[in-house]
């Protein structure tokens, strides 16, 4: 329920605030990246129990990060939950295909935000421990 690295990639440093307010209230080690570039670079050196993933990055974006997080043996094993602003139909079924194993739409509940993260987490450890 705690204790956890959580890495959340987002170019929106005031959903970032937020984002990072909520988690951190909840006791978990954060890490931030404002692009796809340094998210990676921020891989080289940890690995976090979870991703939050923007799909909306500049650059790179969030389907082609998760792409080459999912194609890289050392970071492939990572979950990511993808975040996306955009309520357009399609959006989640991209993330799926993508490689992403959740999604949440922003802008984000900040009461069910962190339910659906710490439920997410405790569904992973339920799976590792079977
Ligand atoms: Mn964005």
């Amino acid at each position: 329920m705690s204790g956890e690295t959580i890495l959340i990639i987002e170019d929106n440093e005031i959903n970032l605030r937020l984002e990072k307010a909520v988690l951190k209230n909840q006791g978990y080690n954060l890490l931030t990246a404002l692009d796809a570039e340094q998210a990676l670079l921020i891989l080289k050196n940890n690995k976090p129990h979870l991703i939050l993933m923007d799909l909306q990055l500049p650059g790179i974006n969030g389907l082609q990060l998760t792409k080459i997080l999912k194609e890289n043996h050392q970071t492939k094993n990572i979950p990511i939950i993808a975040l996306t602003a955009y309520a357009m139909k399609g959006d989640k079924e991209l993330a799926e295909a993508a490689g992403c194993n959740g999604y949440i739409s922003k802008p984000i509940d900040t009461r069910q935000f962190p339910k659906d993260i710490s439920n997410f987490l405790l569904q992973l450890s339920e799976t590792t421990l079977k």
